[in-house]
């Protein structure tokens, strides 16, 4: 089953298989950059400043960078130039140039809406895993409003082309063993951008409090007195599994399901999970964040009597177009998920449930 390809780019143009130059890389090029990959254009980014996200992007061979600034043989080759450097007046000259070249050009119109919220606040948003689809009307309305946006790499990006045109877009990447700006930051931004009497967003992956550190960024500004909304989002651990074909509870396989975070494998000092009582408590298991930890996983797993050829499966940027997964048993699914070359963000499940099948 497909779900509907996400909004923006996709809606307008068939992109699919066509090489195309975005010329910028830093906040004001997300939502074009993430419209265009999930529209399935071949992207080549070129920027002297290259964002944490984009950076990632690359490294997950999903977009080629050039780090420099643009030249006109940049457009060679090219179906279409985006620019989206985020200052209007460069655009515009890369626009006329690559025209000049016979190649069309397009800077993707920002959404206009007035925001009407006076007196500053914070809006925790939960953006679903990934597809611009997944977020909630909610959600899509609290973007629509705000006056600042602070943005993670795994919220759905495409979703910002519905942003004011005025609205201040600031990227906090936190990447797995990466670049990652600290929650004491992020948590600063929210304060200082509210306590101006801005409509901050936060938008995030998923849900805010499914290991988003929602409560931290609630607690830390209702501290400083602002006045915080939550709206909730569809969490990975339950969509990830559904979009590969897994549900995560059926009468006749399983009565519930455990989600843990796998960032800390088993032995860790800073680990604070019974994998003894993992292994036996006959629920799904869902696992977050264990890519690098998931062969330590697996043997604690077994180790503790959880039976080696349990089903199990890992799914990778569920909800992206870059969606891939791959299904083994308990004990080979580590190396499974390593052979696939599966990169974070992905999530194992492990438990009868991942060998479902809907024609039975
Ligand atoms: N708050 C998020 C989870 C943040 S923790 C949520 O509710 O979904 C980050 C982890 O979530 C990743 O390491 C991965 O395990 C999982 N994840 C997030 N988005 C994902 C996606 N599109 N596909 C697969 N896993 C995802």
């Amino acid at each position: 089953m497909q779900i509907q390809p996400p909004s923006g780019f996709s809606a307008s143009l068939e992109l699919d298989g066509l090489p195309v130059l975005v010329c910028g890389a830093g906040p004001a090029a997300l939502s074009a950059i993430r419209g265009l990959l999930d529209s399935g254009a071949v992207v080549t980014v070129v920027a002297s400043d290259v964002g944490a996200t984009v950076a990632d992007l690359a490294a997950r061979g999903l977009l080629v960078i050039r780090r420099r600034p643009v030249a006109p043989d940049d457009f060679r080759g090219v179906a279409l130039v985006v620019p989206v450097t985020g200052l209007a007046e460069r655009d515009r000259t890369i626009a006329a140039a690559a025209r000049d070249q016979g190649i069309p050009a397009v800077s993707p119109a920002p959404a206009m809406t007035t925001s009407t919220q006076k007196g500053g606040s914070v809006i925790l948003v939960g953006g679903g895993p990934g597809d611009p689809g997944l977020l909630t009307v909610a959600g899509l309305e609290a973007i629509k409003e705000a006056d600042v946006i602070v943005c993670d790499r795994l919220a759905p990006l495409a979703a910002l082309q519905h942003a004011r045109q005025e609205s201040m877009i600031i990227e906090v990447a936190k990447i797995p063993r990466g670049e990652s700006t600290s929650q004491e930051r992020i948590n600063q931004l929210l304060i200082e951008h509210a306590s101006d009497g801005k409509t901050v967003v936060r938008l995030k992956g998923g849900d805010p409090f499914v290991f988003g550190r929602g409560g931290e960024e609630w607690q830390a500004c209702s501290a400083a007195g602002l006045p915080v909304t939550v709206i909730p989002g569809v969490t990975s651990a339950t969509a990830g599994p559904a979009l590969a074909g897994v549900p995560l509870t059926h009468r006749e396989l399983t009565q519930g399901f455990t989600v843990i975070s796998g960032h800390a494998a088993p032995g860790d000092p800073t680990s604070t999970l019974n994998w003894q009582a993992l292994a036996t408590a006959n629920t799904t298991l869902v696992i977050m964040m264990g890519v690098a930890t998931l062969p330590d996983i697996t043997s604690e797993l077994i180790r503790h009597g959880l039976a080696a050829d349990t089903p199990a499966m890992t799914v990778a940027d569920a909800a992206m177009p870059s969606q891939q997964s791959v299904r083994g048993t308990l004990a080979d699914i580590a190396a499974l998920t390593k052979e696939a070359d599966i990169r974070p963000p992905a999530i194992t499940v492990v438990g009868a449930v991942a060998g479902f099948s809907p024609t039975p």
